[in-house]
């Protein structure tokens, strides 16, 4: 929201913010959980924040320093064995299990690198709308569709074929095919899953493996790093540029009801009464919180309307943050003084097969006995987190399923489940358990309530084909614009889908922009 509202403020127009809690930065937010620990809240890690919109709006002036990681993954294996993926060693640490997949590591990375950029180079611009009748706008689109034919027609056949494995495939599929080693297959296959109530054996998901390749870390490509004073350092610098373009935020301000007005929108109520009226709107939270939620039923066509009830949303994610007293040793790698493999995403997952069964145990028991988890504990990179000699650490959990069945509530299981979330990394590191001493838990429920994510959707809407790209959020209403005039998207339920990027506010901003030259708006 901040990015678009920059943007526009930039660009001259007045602009004003409306959030609903008492901080502005969605699910990229830092607080305090614990007395003295403070942490990423929800999001955690960053590398898919665009570096023009870095630029832009001049984060970095506006304090965002990003910092990377000293090894970026490790895999612990119950066998005792380990994978360290870490800029110059990935390849040696493969060597020690799997030497034929060592061979092939470079190419493989070659391959992934070349399809990552496609996706980069599309990132920032409106998918291909489709449009009725012969307008100035059709045409428009046609250009856009040479455009992309254009990128297509300069990129060898090779990688054509690759792009469509990675967005049709299964993740499982596809890394099957480069590698034999269960701990290499798992350092990617996690990306697949993440945030992504699948298996890595469900078709489509080998695209949510490539849609976590996109980013970069201060130009290094593909890799993940840390925002200093946590993912709020960047919606807060973000807000800070915003405010620096004129543009009024308000927190506390939750909104009611979009209004509209003889088919267009043109403000919105508060909760409180208040009325803010507006040429435009953009809303970020998820589509069918908009349309079912805030935007009035009778104002959307019948079709639209039973189509975004449809919109599919519900990751299979848990999220806790912890406070410890010292750093983790693992049976795989033991010692509990600050070590580069302290500093990656820890990985507890150590085969496709195990969060295959983690999806399956979820899927029929409603969580995975067994989970998936990445542990970060960001206070090796950044002393502004914890005590001195203590850490904190963001657990990303998966699988567990979205809503629990038969009106039981997650909030009678969170505290169990989160109980089987340390029991899971106790039994790679033993003592920890015993260093954990304050917790903050959020079952897909909490993420529902605190920050508005329907279904607990980290992405705003599953990264499937069926939501992607020219259609997401719906297939007519993929440049930014809504069903109704003056009504926008801005957030990740449009273009390019989730993460903290900044894309739909930079895209959306431009699609405001233009209808305002045209006087559209
Ligand atoms: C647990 C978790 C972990 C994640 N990890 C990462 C990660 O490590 N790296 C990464 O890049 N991405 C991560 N993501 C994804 C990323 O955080 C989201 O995709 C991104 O925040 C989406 O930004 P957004 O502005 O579209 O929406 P949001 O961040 O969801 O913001 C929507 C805003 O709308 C507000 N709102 C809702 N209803 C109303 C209302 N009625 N009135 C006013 N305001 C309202 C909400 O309070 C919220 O501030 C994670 C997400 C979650 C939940």
């Amino acid at each position: 929201m901040a990015t678009c509202a920059a943007y526009l403020g930039m660009a001259g127009l007045s602009v004003k913010v409306v959030e609903r809690r008492p901080v502005v930065g969605g699910a990229a937010v830092t607080a305090e959980f614990h007395p003295g620990f403070r942490n990423s809240v929800a999001a955690y890690t960053v590398s898919l924040l665009n570096p023009k919109i870095i630029r832009d709006l001049r984060l970095h002036e506006h304090g965002l320093r990003i910092v990377e990681r000293r090894a970026q993954n490790f895999l612990p294996a119950s066998d005792g064995t380990y994978l360290l993926a870490a800029e110059g060693q990935t390849e040696r640490h493969i060597a020690k299990f799997a030497p034929r997949d060592a061979q092939r590591y470079a190419d493989f990375n070659r391959e992934l690198d070349a399809a990552a950029d496609v996706l980069r180079d599309l990132v920032l611009r409106a998918p291909p709308n489709l449009t009725s009748g012969l307008t100035f706008k059709s045409l428009s689109e046609f250009i856009k569709i040479g455009g992309l034919a254009n990128r297509l027609r300069r990129t060898p056949a090779e990688q054509v074929r690759t792009l469509y494995d990675l967005i049709t495939k299964s993740a499982g599929d596809y890394l099957d095919r480069w590698f034999e080693g269960d701990l290499v297959k798992a350092l990617f296959g996690f990306d697949a899953v993440v945030g992504n109530y699948a298996s890595p054996y469900t078709p489509g998901t080998a695209y949510v493996l490539l849609h976590h390749a996109f980013g970069e870390v201060n130009g290094k490509k593909r890799i993940w790093g840390h925002a200093v004073g946590g993912m709020g350092a960047i919606t807060q610098a973000m807000a800070r540029s915003a405010a620096g373009a004129g543009v009024d935020i308000e927190t506390d301000a939750p909104v009611r009801e979009v209004l509209v007005e003889r088919d267009r929108a043109c403000g919105v109520a508060l909760e409180d009464g208040r009325v803010v009226r507006s040429r435009a709107v953009a809303a970020n939270v998820n589509p069918r919180l908009l349309y079912t939620g805030l935007v009035p039923g009778a104002a959307l066509p019948p079709a639209f309307r039973t189509r975004i009830e449809g919109w599919r949303c519900g990751s299979g994610t848990f999220r806790m943050n912890l406070a410890l007293s010292r750093l983790p040793s693992f049976t795989a790698l033991p010692g509990s003084e600050p070590a580069d493999h302290h500093t990656s995403g820890i990985i507890i997952a150590p085969s496709l097969h195990y969060m295959e069964r983690a999806y399956h145990d979820a899927r029929q028991q409603e969580w995975s006995r067994e989970p998936i988890i990445e542990m970060l504990i960001p206070s090796t990179l950044d002393d502004s987190l914890a005590p001195p000699g203590a850490h904190v650490a963001s657990l990303f959990c998966q699988h567990v399923a979205p809503q629990l069945a038969n009106g039981r509530s997650w909030r009678d299981h969170r505290d169990g489940v989160a109980d089987l979330m340390i029991d899971t990394i106790e039994r790679h590191a033993p003592g920890f358990k015993a260093s954990v001493v304050g917790r903050q838990v959020f079952s897909p429920l909490d993420l529902e309530e605190t920050f508005g994510l329907t279904g607990g959707d980290i992405f705003h809407g599953a990264l499937s084909l069926d939501q992607l790209f020219w259609a997401r959020p719906m297939i007519g209403y993929a440049d930014y614009r809504g069903p109704l005039r003056g009504l926008y998207h801005c957030g990740a339920g449009a273009h390019p889908g989730g993460g903290v990027t900044g894309a739909p506010g930079h895209n959306a901003a431009r699609a405001i922009i233009a209808d305002r030259r045209w006087r559209a708006v």
